[in-house]
């Protein structure tokens, strides 16, 4: 079967093939090749091209050919060797650069994880059957315009499936990463699982558990792309695949009222496609209960522990915890400035305008009002514009000052004078000068000292 695309479509798809792919198409032709576009690029632009809107003129596009490596990277004058081993190269036209693979067939996956070996074919039908979903499992010759679509992908894209290319099973075996992309794609196509292809989750789940955390990880930051990410994440609960990422986010098993986790997704699905934002918005609750009818929170802690197996970098996952231990709404009617100083000391400048939008999306999440929230960041913005000194640093006087001008040794109670004087200057900025600091700090560290 070539393909179900109407000639219209076809050439709207062949409008938008831009002229370095056909330029890559026409070199390699040359020597006795055909080229392909093929993977999520076409599935993207054919998607938009079926839904009748205006094709994507800046995306990317991932080529193959039936040339060896070698051939292409003789046909051409820049090339990057990317990924030589796997067979793909980078060529590069002007600023641009084009993936272009040689076709390989499927290999033997003794472990679940990676292939053990790849091999190369010729045949672009044998590509097309080692890849993982029929939307995926495409490709269309720019030169001849003719789609090779050997699974009916055009058709699953208009009846909006993911559905396994061959034996579902089998191809959740081969790669356990396979069910977790079916679970982004649902999200960032906003498409549905095929039945057969969602009942072979489950039994591949041994599978899903060799994989890497750290592919696990980029797969859950890809979901978070997506307008709704709680569409993976729902497949994800009801497959077994949460459960054994991360089990903590499926709470107590006899919690009563809305499980937590409803109102996590609701709050992701809130909160605009910013990654920290949305992880933090996930795993805001993960760890609250109640002890003896205490409530008790260990999201921050229990957020930490998850992004750290999932080897998230420090960086952010640091970012994601602050956001998830400072998200607690507070009135800020009932506050000082001082107060909203301390706090925001606490929680960072840096993270003021993501924990804003983290805390605006839990509050909308529960059904309550947000003008708190609002009034909260109007003062917090207000202070912050006065600059006022929030850390030992931004003190008009240094650890070096007060060793020199109040004859105090390096030690625990230079560092405890510091400490007070940024306390004095939280309760009141305009003490934030020097003379003041060092008539304080005679005074403090004499306290200090006969305490
Ligand atoms: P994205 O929009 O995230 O780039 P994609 O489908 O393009 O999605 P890539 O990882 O870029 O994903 O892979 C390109 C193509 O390679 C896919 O469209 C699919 O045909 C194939 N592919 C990728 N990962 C796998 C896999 N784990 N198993 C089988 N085929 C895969
Ligand atoms: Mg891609």
């Amino acid at each position: 079967m070539t393909s179900s695309l109407e000639a219209s479509a076809l050439d709207t798809l062949g409008q938008v093939i831009p002229e370095h792919v056909l330029e890559i198409a026409r070199v390699l032709a040359r020597t006795g090749h055909r080229t392909w576009v093929v993977g999520g690029s076409l599935r993207d632009q054919l998607r938009t091209v079926l839904a009748g809107s205006s094709p994507n003129h800046g995306a990317d596009w991932d080529l193959a050919t039936d040339a060896q490596p070698q051939v292409v990277q003789r046909a051409f004058k820049r090339v990057i060797p990317t990924g030589i081993k796997h067979g793909t190269v980078t060529v590069m036209l002007g600023q641009q650069g084009y993936e272009v693979t040689t076709l390989r067939g499927e290999a033997d996956y003794s472990d679940g994880r990676r292939p053990d070996s790849v091999y190369f074919v010729d045949d672009i039908r044998e590509d097309l059957a080692r890849r993982d979903f029929t939307i995926n499992a495409i490709a269309y010759d720019p030169l001849a315009r003719v789609v090779e679509d050997p699974f009916d992908g055009v058709g699953d894209l208009q009846r909006r499936l993911i559905r396994a290319v061959g034996s579902a099973s089998e191809r959740f075996g081969e790669d356990g990463l396979r069910v977790l992309r079916a679970a982004r794609f649902v999200a960032t196509l906003e498409f549905d699982l095929d039945p057969e292809t969602a009942r072979a989750i489950e039994p591949s789940l041994d599978s899903f558990r060799k994989v890497s955390p750290e592919r696990v990880r980029d797969e859950w930051i890809k979901t978070m792309k997506a307008r709704a990410p709680s569409r993976a994440f729902i497949v994800m609960r009801d497959h077994g695949l949460l459960s054994a990422t991360a089990p903590a986010l499926l709470g107590p098993e006899q919690s009563t009222g809305e499980a937590p986790l409803q109102v996590a997704l609701r709050a992701v699905d809130l909160s605009a496609p910013n990654p920290s934002v949305r992880f933090a918005a996930l795993l805001h609750n993960v760890g609250s209960a109640s002890v003896n009818d205490q409530p008790v929170n260990q999201s921050a802690e229990l957020a930490f522990g998850l992004l750290s197996s999932l080897r998230f970098s420090n960086k952010d996952r640091d970012r994601i915890v602050s956001l998830v231990r400072h998200h607690a709404a507070f009135d800020p009617d009932t506050r000082s400035d001082a107060d909203l100083r301390r706090w925001l000391r606490r929680v960072g400048p840096e993270l003021l305008e993501d924990l804003h939008a983290l805390m605006q999306a839990i509050a909308s999440a529960r059904a309550e009002a947000t003008d708190g929230v609002e009034r909260l960041f109007e003062r917090a913005r207000s202070i912050l514009k006065l600059k006022p000194p929030l850390t030992i640093g931004e003190l008009a006087v240094t650890g070096n000052d007060l060793r020199q001008e109040l004859d105090l040794a390096p030690g625990p109670l230079l560092g405890r004078t510091l400490q007070a004087l940024l306390e004095l200057v939280l309760d009141d900025p305009e003490q934030n000068q020097r003379a003041r600091l060092l008539a304080l700090a005679r005074d403090t560290a004499a306290k200090l000292e006969s305490s």
